[in-house]
């Protein structure tokens, strides 16, 4: 094996170890380094960034693979079912001693967003966010909107083409028709919150990917943890699968309650939806209703 096989060898082993660690944890895993020692084989650890992780497995690297130059930036371009994601990782040797770390700079978010204590602090840190495509096509970061202390949180699937623009979620037809949903059952916009599972458009309003859930589920996770909500009402069949992580029908979503995170679940139409077909807004109003009862009750 040639040093620069060695070098891809060893560099697609870190990518495995990553998407790995991806798949095992999402995003909330660091590497901090490997070391390449006088043993048979050189160690990858990792150490987690929030101690609720649990300890990562080791992977091993063999010895004769461990040929690296003194210093060196890789960027890799991880290929994914939908399209490529970057992953940058810093590889220098010390003294004999390899060390590596993921550059996470690379996805323009601070890397102490999971400790943010406010939803304002939660959308300073990762507003700038490229940890998919997304967030090079999106014009605007849709974080969310209403009351950081809500009991009910809405949930949608992504921004579309008007919240692109304005950086608020459900701004358009759709979103003065969930005004209105929320005023015939005496609430108003301020008194919920409203955010969406991707904070970016996704092109043409396809749905969302799975790498792109991936890559974004953990800020709503961390959005529902500060605001501490009752009760979540998914808005429309994408939301509700998406979130619920399951392929059932809209049909089969409405009218049972479901729980993500702790927090009662309830799947109701899209307000674009309704516009599409009006015959769906007496259903609509039933699931309504029945937040309203759940929403009293809580
Ligand atoms: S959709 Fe989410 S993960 Fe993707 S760039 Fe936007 S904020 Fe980041």
């Amino acid at each position: 094996m040639t040093g620069q096989d060695s070098r891809l060898d060893i560099i697609g082993k870190i990518e495995l170890f990553l998407a790995q660690q991806s798949e095992l944890y999402g995003d909330e895993i660091c590497l901090s380094g490997y070391s390449h020692k006088s043993e048979p084989e050189a160690e990858i650890e990792a150490t987690a960034s929030s101690s609720k992780l649990e300890p990562v497995p080791e992977v091993r690297i063999p010895q004769k693979d461990a040929r690296l130059e003194k210093s060196r930036e890789v960027t890799t371009a991880r290929k994914l079912s939908d399209g490529r994601q970057k992953t940058a990782i810093r590889v220098t040797e010390k003294e004999g001693l390899f060390e590596s770390a993921v550059l996470k700079s690379e996805w323009k978010i601070d890397a102490k967003w999971h400790d943010s204590d406010s939803l304002r602090g939660l959308d300073e840190r990762i507003s700038k966010c490229q940890k998919c495509t997304l967030g090079s096509t999106r014009k605007n970061f849709v974080f969310g909107v209403g009351n950081p202390e809500a009991k009910l949180v809405l949930i949608g699937e992504a921004p579309g083409a008007d919240e692109d623009e304005q950086g608020e979620p459900f701004v358009g037809r759709a979103g003065q028709l969930l005004n209105k949903i929320l005023a015939a059952v005496q609430l108003r916009r301020e008194d919920v919150y409203i955010c969406n599972i991707l904070k970016c458009r996704p092109p043409n309003n396809r749905d969302p990917l799975p790498t792109e859930v991936q890559a974004c589920e953990p800020f709503l996770k961390k959005q529902l943890e500060i605001i501490k909500p009752k009760l979540i009402l998914c808005l429309g069949r994408i939301a509700g699968q998406t979130l619920l992580k399951t392929n059932a029908t809209l049909t089969e979503l409405r009218g049972n309650i479901y729980e993500y995170q702790g927090i009662k679940v309830l799947v109701t139409f899209h307000p674009a939806a309704l516009l599409r077909n009006p015959n769906w807004k007496r259903p609509a109003w039933e699931d309504v209703q029945k937040m309203r009862k759940m929403y009293d009750e809580i």
